[in-house]
């Protein structure tokens, strides 16, 4: 129960690693808000949590992550519901992506900086006000990738809304110390969510195939590694990158 008596937002709650998430967190005894732009799902979710014997200790939310006023009154509903918020983790994010050269800028950039970048810088400073304003800290947990420190096929504008996921990680971490507010940014590599699970069979082989353990992660096992970050254990981990990747990022496989 490290996450006892403590308030959390998980942004993307209603599916993949969020919903992990929100039952890991609920299980360490936090009571979560589940914001997810899919109002039906996240309310799943919550009867989910409720059936499994914790009545009372998760609301949903609708929030469009990309729009700063929704961001912004999904802490509200959080202090409503709960009285007070400790943790955001800005999880939300849509993946996809073509060759450069084929770009429609309306079409192929502005629509997932605004859900992948902007939707966590607004996570970062509605929480952030929040933390300051209740004079209690705060820990703000984002969710980059692997992308988000590397080039990679059909993922120009996906890398460069993961890069500044990692930037603004470590100048939240920087500008928000005094209030006693932590930021820290996770990489996960491959996980078995919607976003994975919608390739081929072979695809997937190959992309489990890029881990040290030649498979893909379990969302849960992303959650284990959030509620540790969200704890107060994890105190010294601030303006950073936790690598949730199985390896991915450290190795470079044989050539057969
Ligand atoms: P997922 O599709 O299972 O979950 C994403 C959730 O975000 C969905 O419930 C969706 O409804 C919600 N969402 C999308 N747009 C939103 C918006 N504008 N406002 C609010 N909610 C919105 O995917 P996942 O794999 O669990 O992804 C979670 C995060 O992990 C994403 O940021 C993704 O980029 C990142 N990530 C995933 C992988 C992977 O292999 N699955 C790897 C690296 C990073």
């Amino acid at each position: 129960m490290r996450l006892e008596g403590k308030v959390a937002i998980i942004t993307g709650g209603a599916s993949g690693i969020g919903h992990a998430t929100v039952q890991k967190f609920i299980s360490e005894g936090a009571k979560v808000v589940v914001a997810d732009i899919d109002l039906e799902r996240a309310e799943k979710v919550v009867a989910e949590v409720e059936a499994d014997g914790h009545p009372g200790q998760a609301v949903a939310a609708q929030v469009d992550v990309s729009v700063y006023d929704q961001v912004e009154a999904v802490v509200r509903r959080a202090v409503e519901a709960f009285g007070k918020l400790d943790v955001i983790f800005n999880n939300a994010g849509i993946a996809g992506g073509k060759p450069l050269l084929d770009h429609d800028p309306a079409v192929d950039y502005q629509p997932m900086i605004r859900v992948d970048q902007d939707g966590v810088y607004y996570g970062i400073l509605a929480a952030g006000r929040q933390f300051r304003d209740q004079g209690t800290g705060g820990v703000i947990i984002s969710t980059s990738s692997i992308y988000g420190e590397q080039a990679a096929e059909l993922a120009f504008t996906y890398s460069a809304a993961k890069a500044a996921v990692i930037s603004f990680t470590r100048s939240a971490a920087y500008e928000l110390a005094e209030y006693g507010i932590r930021a820290v940014a996770i990489t996960p590599g491959r996980v078995g969510t919607p976003i994975i699970n919608q390739f081929s069979e072979e695809l997937r082989t190959t992309f489990a195939s890029e881990q040290l353990r030649n498979k893909l992660t379990e969302p849960h096992e992303i959650a284990d590694v959030v509620a540790f970050l969200a704890s107060d254990e994890a105190n010294v981990i601030n303006g950073t990158v936790v690598h949730v990747d199985d390896g991915y990022s450290v190795f470079k496989k044989r050539l057969d």
